[in-house]
């Protein structure tokens, strides 16, 4: 890989000045992956070869990890192609030091699909993605976009409704893959698609877990080993109570969470039971009671709900 590449690859997704030698490349080989870094090149390659095909759409901010890979691969068992972007979207960011610390390699993340049977990749700059002039799409999003994460990261889905209208009209895919793990985003995608009766039928993901239910996240990368195994309580504090919830309701499960993290390492921002249709707080379980949990460990900061079901 030459050194305009690498630079390139540094400035992919952050990048906030046009390098018009970089987006003379507009598509290059990695291995025995397509890389397109421009619309233009990216519709122009589709148009040819997914004319009556289907396309399912895997939109990530790289630092790929096994949760994207399944991602990736419920696409693929379903569609004739797979195009997975690469794009750490600042307008979902309200921290710029949490995007300054996002975790990217993109060579890892190439490999890593290549080993999972391929895909075509999108990785635009932000001036690709946001020319100039460019009108952020926005929409009434309400309550769910108000709580836990959107009252935490305040602007965080307006940032999200505009990269990813921005993507499905870019890619124009049939289907496109999102994980539950991000529940509220998954419901304002498919809130936003029936909203601009958007032609792509939103698919949602089970959250990939590792050893002993640690969420796989892009964020775990930025965790020392101690820091791993102490956070999985996350996962661990919400199956306990799922175990549990015969002997006390929503509420009451709160304040134990509470206390559990009290002995623990973690600084919890968030633990909430929710009705995953509504986003209403619940005071006593139902079939679509979902338990929400947002916590630091040290720096990094870690999300996870289950279905209490
Ligand atoms: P990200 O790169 O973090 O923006 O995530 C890209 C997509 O992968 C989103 O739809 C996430 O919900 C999904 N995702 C992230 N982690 C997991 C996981 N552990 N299991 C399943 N999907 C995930």
């Amino acid at each position: 890989m030459n050194k305009t590449l690498q630079k390139y690859r540094k400035k992919s997704g952050t990048s906030t000045k046009t390098d018009s030698f970089v987006h003379s490349l507009n598509v290059y080989r990695m291995a025995k992956t397509q890389v397109f870094t421009t619309v233009a090149s990216l519709q122009n390659h589709l148009s040819e070869v997914a004319k009556k095909s289907t396309v399912g759409f895997v939109p990530t901010m790289g630092a790929l990890h096994s949760g994207h890979v399944s991602l990736v691969k419920a696409s693929s068992k379903q569609c004739d192609f797979t195009v997975v972007s690469i794009f750490v979207n600042p307008t979902q960011f309200n921290n710029s030091s949490d995007l300054e610390k996002y975790p990217r390699d993109f060579d890892k993340d190439i490999s890593l699909l290549e080993a999972s049977g391929g895909a075509i990749v999108f990785a635009p700059t932000v001036d690709e993605m946001y020319p100039e002039g460019h009108q952020p799409k926005r929409m009434e999003l309400g309550r769910v976009a108000n709580i836990m994460e959107g009252e935490f990261r305040p602007g965080h889905f307006d940032g999200v409704v505009e990269v990813v209208y921005r993507f499905l009209e870019i890619v124009n895919p049939t289907h496109t893959y999102f994980g539950e793990k991000d529940l509220q985003q998954l419901s304002i995608v498919r809130h936003m698609v029936k909203e601009f009766n958007l032609p792509v039928e939103v698919v949602g993901c089970e959250t990939h877990r590792l050893e002993g239910g640690l969420a796989a996240s892009s964020r775990n990368e930025r965790l020392t080993k101690d820091q791993k195994e102490k956070a999985l309580i996350l996962y661990q504090s919400l199956d306990r109570v799922r175990a549990e919830k015969e002997s006390y309701g929503p509420r009451e499960a709160r304040e134990k969470i509470k206390e559990w993290f009290q002995d623990s390492e973690l600084e919890l921002e968030y633990i909430e039971f929710v009705d995953a249709t509504t986003f209403e707080d619940v005071t006593e379980w139902t079939v679509h009671t979902h338990g929400c949990i947002a916590a630091f460990a040290g720096q990094v900061r870690l999300l996870d709900n289950i279905s209490m079901v």
